[in-house]
């Protein structure tokens, strides 16, 4: 599958703003009402509408009426907004096919000008139901509702905070690029998913690299707790690569132990089905009275030297700053203030590429219009996001 981003080319100024301010409108409404997209965008009167109805059109928004009229970003919507600031900002300049459907995201291939092929993850939190996001994502705790958007942004965020933290660290994880809104851009790892891989010529010496990095993640003060066959790549050379991780927790979480546990299972059971190796110590058909525990060669996260608190320092050091956690916090605590985020970003002049199979992304250019104070503010708002991390609601 392609994402169809022709669309994208042809949409105006007077597009992206109303786009925005129906993002901006999402902080706090589900569905934000018309009439308050029009004081956002603050567009002359009647040019809202009909900005909405060309959105509408392409799918960029979704009208609601149920209680009143109003409108919602859609994912495709969300993309757009975080696949215009990341071309703004030179990340990349095309976008080519689709190379991964995970269980809340989208993968795709980018291209940078240069011709550097790389992948971007758009994240989908609510695409699975709440109550499965709710028992599986740490930073979900004491929030009764959500809102799709913040939550994926967060996501993306953490994803790529620990991406960017791991790699200064030496582990093998894919160069964490940008970030912005729902959507991580990092280096495209050539290899395959461990659970397309049907044979390997040293499958032992995988299995312990494997193993060794998730008691280094501990040593770290790391649990991946998504540690499985779909998150670890292997290239040609057998080399192993880690991949996902905005549901990773801190050894001092409540439940580390039974993540820690439940990680090094699924390498275990994966290497014993796939490449048959032999783990006797854990087998469920032996008699557990003929295995010497002390011959269990199984890590045991007690037994691990653990330093806690990486998350913190390094985090911070990698770009999650302090005020990114508050906001997290803030949001677990149900509480985010509208005006407390700005949005919006540059228009630019963008310049082609041409791989095939991909689709460059030309942005339209058109002349700034003349602006009262009202719009002044709002535009501070459309073209804060350039230079810093915000601009998400
Ligand atoms: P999810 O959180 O939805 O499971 P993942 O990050 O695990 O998403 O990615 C889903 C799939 O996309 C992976 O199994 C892999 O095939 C592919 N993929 C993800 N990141 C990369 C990357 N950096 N390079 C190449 N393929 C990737
Ligand atoms: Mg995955």
């Amino acid at each position: 599958m392609k994402l169809d981003v022709d669309v994208l080319r042809y949409l105006s100024k007077d597009d992206f703003r109303v786009l925005t301010a129906v993002e901006m409108g999402m902080r706090n409404h589900e569905i934000v009402p018309s009439e308050l997209i029009g004081r956002i965008a603050s567009l002359k009167h009647g040019e809202t509408y009909k900005v909405l109805k060309n959105l509408l059109k392409h799918k960029l928004v979704h009208h609601d009426s149920s209680k009143y009229d109003g409108f919602r970003l859609t994912y495709l919507g969300y993309d757009f907004l975080a696949i215009k600031t990341m071309v703004n900002r030179g990340v990349f300049t095309a976008v080519g096919r689709q190379i991964g459907v995970g269980k809340e995201s989208d993968i795709f291939e980018v291209a940078s000008e240069d011709g550097t092929v790389m992948a971007m993850k758009l994240h989908r939190l609510g695409r699975t139901s709440f109550r499965a996001v709710k028992s599986k994502r740490d930073y979900l705790r004491h929030r009764s509702s959500f809102n799709w958007l913040y939550l994926s942004r967060l996501a993306a965020l953490k994803e790529f905070a620990f991406m960017k933290a791991l790699e200064e660290h030496g582990f093998p994880v894919p160069n964490a690029v940008d970030c912005n809104r729902h959507c991580v851009v990092m280096s495209l790892i050539q290899g395959y998913p461990l659970v397309q891989v049907k044979q390997l010529q040293n499958p032992d010496t995988v299995f312990e690299t494997i193993i060794g990095l998730v008691v280094r993640l501990a040593e770290h003060g790391l649990i991946h707790c998504d540690f499985n066959e779909f998150n670890i790549m292997i290239d040609d050379d057998e080399k192993v690569t880690m991949i996902d991780f905005p549901q990773m927790v801190s050894v001092s979480h409540r439940n580390a132990q039974m993540y820690f546990d439940r990680d090094i299972e699924c390498i275990y059971k994966f290497f014993g089905k796939r490449f048959n190796l032999s783990f006797e110590e854990h087998s469920d058909d032996i008699d557990n009275s003929e295995v010497d525990p002390d011959e269990s060669s199984r890590p045991s996260f007690s037994s691990i030297t653990k330093t806690a608190g990486f998350l913190d320092k390094e985090l911070a050091a990698s770009g999650f700053t302090r005020k990114d956690e508050d906001e997290i916090q803030k949001f677990i605590e149900g509480d985010v203030e509208e005006d407390d985020l700005s949005h919006g970003e540059h228009d630019s002049e963008l310049c082609q590429t041409n791989i095939k199979g991909f689709d460059s992304l030309h942005l339209n250019q058109e002349e700034p219009t003349s602006s009262c104070n009202e719009e002044d503010q709002v535009d501070e708002n459309l073209q804060s996001s350039e230079a810093g991390q915000s601009g998400d609601p």
